[in-house]
Parts: structure tokens; sequence; C-alpha cells
């Protein structure tokens, strides 16, 4: 491609919005534009990108069985009625209707229409196990799009859905698919690690999470966070991370004191009470309420002052995927107090909810505690559970912390955190779905049977931000050779120069009759235009043709390494692909 005919509009300065530096340097690459919050164009350079991440893809899933196909993005709701996912998915399943005023929804996912399809075609357990998988745009209504394409709305996928006999096969299959994604992402050049994840909104019995970190990078951005144990090498997303129920803090014991009221005008977050009241976090009960999309339900939610909420474990433990935080008026109107002086000591419900109290374990543990007074500017002191106040349901809803035991060898002081971007997600989906939609096969017996499920995704378009993440410098990209969207870039110092201009194109020529992805910079720029664009792209070879070094030579230039090297033009297809092996290693 020789620059003139493509597009590549690059950008100096860095676009105010871009919260990352994958964002940053695809923007001025010249790889995305942005229409709105969380929706993306793709310019050629990237698309370049997405296609050889999906080629990687499909040669992987096809060298496992798979079958390509291409479900619909556009989805009926009576199939999301089936499952319960219509009400289940909350907020984040784009709805629409038709003019009809029928409902759909866009596809955030496709278990649903899969198994709508497979239930009306494969019939016999001699048609198993099958994998069905696709390349297409998914959509989700995030909350707060962030991190460029990392966290969008619409985003490009490949999902993957297999279908097997008994519990033995899918388990087996599954592993076929762990193997083929640790292949894929090897192949990106993207360095991972494979964390034990929450189901979610997909459910099912387990699920692996396939997650880009960057070691030793404190700054290194992810919207996930990953827990590891260096003692035993568990890891997990903290989503899924289990706390262990025991007391970890060293309360000293003591009497259960009265409770007392005490004025608190305007202190209204654990950390101003603390300070207020002179009193450590630990002793504080922080109160948060949880409303309920499908139901009448509130849920006041009890957790140690110092802890976080853990949502995916909280909505495991209602059973409710679409609950979600009150609005400070409807605690208000609910429950008649602003929500920074609410407790479960003497609470008052104002209208008609049903009003649940869920408390993490480790409230169990708390000794003359504090908590709003449920009066405004008041709080209270000396709270004991049991005694001043009851709760509905104890679990573990919070996120675990470096001070908890490891989950698995329950060690002290092992834990660490890093941040981390999931590119694929793997589910052990068994019945789950078949049996919702009553999707089944016949076996050896002839008797009907319930297909065996698991579903397996890779976040295409989050690749290519990963990628940059783990690989760039100040100048710019630093591509992978398999993932790059050319593998040379030819730069002629000055292309209006008849000797320079006969090289370059010589060489332009040459690579191209090797199937060498080339471009080609014959714009009538300065040198240093040129070289600051080329950086910046982060095209993994540079050939640079100068007066200096004709007739017969010219300088190879690693984008990675920074290496340059004078090369005779006779040699450089060897060295050209030489060059490129090696890298592929890095
Ligand atoms: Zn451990």
């Amino acid at each position: 491609m020789k620059l003139t005919d493509f597009y590549l509009p690059t950008l100096r300065e860095t676009p105010s919005e871009c919260d990352t530096i994958s964002s940053q340097l695809m923007f001025r690459a010249g790889l995305i534009r942005k229409l709105t919050s969380g929706i993306y164009e793709y310019l050629p350079l990237g698309l370049r990108v997405i296609k050889k991440i999906e080629q990687i893809t499909r040669e992987e899933m096809d060298a496992i069985g798979g079958l390509e196909v291409w479900l619909p993005h556009l989805l009926p709701r009576n199939i999301w009625d089936e499952t319960g996912r219509w009400q289940l998915y909350g907020n984040e399943l784009f709805r629409l209707k038709d003019r009809k005023n029928a409902d759909f929804c866009l596809s955030p996912t496709a278990e649903e229409v899969i198994t709508d399809l497979i239930r009306g075609e494969l019939r016999s357990y001699r048609q198993l196990p099958k994998m069905f998988y696709q390349f297409g745009v998914k959509f989700r209504d995030e909350i707060r799009p962030r991190f460029g394409v990392i966290r969008a709305r619409e985003f490009y996928m490949k999902d993957a859905y297999s279908f097997h006999k008994d519990e033995k096969d899918a388990e087996e299959y599954y592993k076929k698919v762990f193997d083929a994604y640790c292949r894929i992402f090897r192949r990106c050049g993207l360095k991972f690690v494979v964390v034990e994840a929450a189901t979610g909104a997909i459910g099912g019995k387990f699920s692996h999470e396939f997650m880009v970190v960057k070691e030793n990078d404190p700054n290194f951005i992810g919207e996930e966070t990953i827990v590891f144990c260096s003692e035993c090498g568990y890891s997990a997303n903290i989503e899924k991370a289990e706390c262990i129920d025991s007391q970890i803090d060293s309360y000293e014991f003591s009497d259960l004191k009265n409770l007392q009221e005490v004025y608190t005008p305007n202190v209204r977050t654990v950390e101003e009470v603390s300070n207020f009241l002179k009193e450590s976090k630990e002793k504080f009960i922080k109160t948060l309420v949880y409303i309920s999309e499908i139901s009448n339900n509130v849920y006041l939610v009890l957790i140690k002052g110092d802890y976080e909420v853990n949502e995916s474990k909280l909505k495991d433990i209602i059973g409710d995927g679409t609950i979600r935080l009150a609005s400070a008026e409807l605690v208000k109107e609910i429950f008649g107090v602003s929500v920074g002086f609410l407790g479960p000591v003497n609470l008052q419900v104002k209208k008609d909810y049903i009003v649940k109290i869920i408390a993490d374990n480790s409230i169990k543990y708390i000794i003359n505690g504090i908590s709003g007074a449920n009066k405004e500017d008041y709080h209270v002191k000396n709270i004991n559970y049991g005694r001043d106040y009851n709760v509905d349901k104890f679990g573990d809803i919070r996120n675990i912390t470096k001070y908890d035991l490891c989950p698995i060898c329950k060690k002290k002081n092992t834990l660490n955190f890093s941040k981390g971007i999931e590119i694929g997600h793997t589910f052990k989906l068994g019945t789950k779905y078949s049996e919702a939609m009553n999707a089944t096969f016949l076996d050896e017996n002839n008797k009907e049977r319930y297909f065996v499920m698991g579903c397996y995704g890779i976040g295409i378009s989050r690749i290519v931000a990963a990628a940059i993440e783990q690989n760039y410098d100040e100048k710019g990209i630093i591509w992978h050779p398999n993932i790059a969207p050319f593998l040379v870039y030819i730069l002629p110092i000055d292309y209006n120069d008849y000797q320079i201009k006969e090289v370059a194109d010589k060489l332009y020529n040459l690579l191209l009759k090797h199937n060498i992805e080339v471009i080609l910079d014959d714009r009538d720029e300065r040198p240093g235009v040129k070289f600051k664009d080329a950086d910046l792209i982060g095209i993994p070879l540079r050939i640079t043709v100068s007066k200096r070094l004709l007739p017969d030579q010219v300088e190879l230039y690693i984008r990675k390494t920074s290496e340059r090297q004078v090369i005779n033009i006779n040699e450089i297809i060897n060295k050209i692909n030489e060059t490129l092996a090696s890298l592929k290693n890095f």
C-alpha cells in the first residue's frame, strides 16, 4: 500500500477525552475515532489489526472443530423470556421496540439464539459434540463507558457455543477450548494470566477469565482486579475471590455497652464520622440500600466500614441480577432519613416495600459497633448484632483484601493485587440454557436428554487495546508482527529524489512480490514527520532509503528494540523474514 493511496490521519496532540495510553495511541495513530460515548469507528489501519486478530482466532477455532456461523444481532424478546434473562440482564441490555410495538434487544451475547437454533436442528447424540462460533458486534449499555474501546457499548467479539451429550464430554471439550485460547493469545503476542471468575449474567457451573496484565507496572490500567496468592499460586478475579468467614481483626474483648446516640451534624461518610468520633473504621457498620428492578424488594446491605461491597457476590446471594444501588432520594422516601444516617437499629419503613437485611459475614464479629441512627444528623454507638438488630441473611458479599486469608492455602499476608484487562472468558454452562429452553436430543437409549453446553468469548476489539497497553513506548505503538497492520514501513528520506524513489519503488514491488505486507511512505513530507508517524503507528520493521547508503544499501530498523543495521538490498528479503521470525517470539 502506498501511503498517499491509504488514509492515515495521525495526530500530534492527544485528544483530551482519552483516559488510557491505548486510547490515546489508537486516536493518534489513526486507528479509531469516537462517535459518542463508548461507540467507536475503526479507520483502515485499525480494521487491519482487527482482521489479523480475527483470522488467528478463526484458525484456532477451526482447529478444534468449530463451525463458523452468523447469528442475528437484533433479537426478539420471547427467547430471552424463556431463560428469564429479559428481566435478569438489567440495564446493560439495549432494549428497543419495532413498529408493531414488539420488544427486541441488541445482542450482548447469544446463548438464547444459538439454543433456539439448535433445538430445532440437532436431534441425535450421533450429531454431538458440535461447536458453533461467530464474529460480530455486541452491545452493552455500560453505565460508565471508559478506557476507550476496552469498556465500550458496541464492541467486536468472537463468541462460541458448544453442545455435548454429557458432562464428561463437555468438560473434555472445555479443556480443548482453554488450550486454543492460550494459543490465540500467545499468537497475538499477549502476556496473560488465567483466573477463576464469577459467572455473572451468563451463569453456569464455573468459568475462567483470560486477563492481560503487566508485571511491575502499578499504573497498568484494567477494568478488572485480580488477586494472586504468593504462597500457593491461587489467582482469581476479585469479583469471585472468596473471603473466608473468620475474624481477622483483633477486637479487644469487651462487654456489650449500652446504646448511645451521638450528634454528628453534617458528617456522613465512614471517613468523616470516624474522624469526628475518633473511632476506628473497623467499628463502623456501613449501610447501603439496593433495590430490585423485578420485585418490590429492597435490600439493606451491612458491611464493615473499611470494606467494599462486591456486587457480583451480592447478586448471587440475593439471587437477583437486577439489583442496583438506590438513589439518595429513594432512600429518603423509603426510610425517611438521608443515606448517611441510615442503620439497622430502629429502622423505619415508610413505603410499601419489602425490606430485607443482608449482612457481610464480618458484621458478626463487630462488638459495640457504630452506625447511622435512622435520625437526621445522628449516629448510634455500641450496637450489637442479636441484641439491637437482626439480619435476614449473612454471607460473603465483600471484596477480598490483602489482610484476608488465602481462600485455598488459608495463609495470611500472601495476597497481592493487580489490574487486568479481560480478553477472553470461558464458561462451563451445564444444562442451564438447554433446560430453560427445553433443548433436547435423543441419547443411545432413545431417551430425551438436555444438551450440556459451554460458551466461550473473546473480545477481539479489546485485544487491540490490550496489546497496545502491553507494548508501547514514548514514541508510540509497538505491534507484534502477528497482529501488526503492516510488517514493513519503507521510508524514503526524499521521494522527490529520483535515485531514492527508484530504490524505494523497487523495494516496495519486491516485498509485494514476496507477500510481505508493506506500506510505502510516498508522501511529500519532511523526513522528521515520516519518522514520527512510522514510530507512532508501530510497524515492526522500517527500511530507510537515504542518499548516503545508495546505490546498494538501506537501513533496517527494528521498532521494538530500536536496533539499526545497514543491509545490502539483495539480502533484504532474507533479512526481513529472519528478523520477523525472531520478533514473533517476543
Ligand atoms: Zn494461597
